[in-house]
């Protein structure tokens, strides 16, 4: 089941320049940055009320969110919704006709499991599950 919007993901080219707005005009607090190896990418967290503000900086021109930029600029590239279990919540979405990207979860930013549903299936949103491990 789902039980919240967890993040929402906003690709940007440089996180070292994305942070400055989120933290000295937005005045939010960073959570912590990571590096995804899976997705290629460096990531920062930061809390805003229940819901995070993931931002994405590819690692690497063939990373996803490298393709995304490049093909639709810097913005917000993903919600994510948490869900209690991420096995039966892709088992479900599969079920009901949606394409998956990811048939079984991956390691996520923070610790998560996470898997994406292909944006053709949601409106051109790309829609992320996550769940604590
Ligand atoms: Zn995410």
């Amino acid at each position: 089941m789902i039980t919240k919007i967890d993040h929402l993901g906003i690709a940007v080219n440089s996180i070292e320049e994305a942070s400055k707005y989120y933290e000295k005009i937005l005045g939010l607090t960073c959570e912590g940055r990571e590096e995804v190896e899976s997705q290629k990418v460096r990531t920062a967290f930061y809390a805003c009320g229940e819901v995070h503000i993931e931002l994405l900086e590819p690692t690497d021109p063939e990373s996803p969110i490298a393709k995304f930029i490049e093909k639709r600029g810097e913005g917000i590239h993903h919600i994510a919704f948490k869900t209690d279990d991420i096995t039966a919540q892709l088992k479900s979405a599969s079920n009901a006709g949606a394409k998956l990207i990811h048939e079984v979860p991956i390691e996520g930013a923070n610790d998560k499991l996470v898997a994406f549903l292909h944006p053709k299936s949601s409106f051109g949103v790309l829609t992320e599950f996550c769940a604590n491990k």
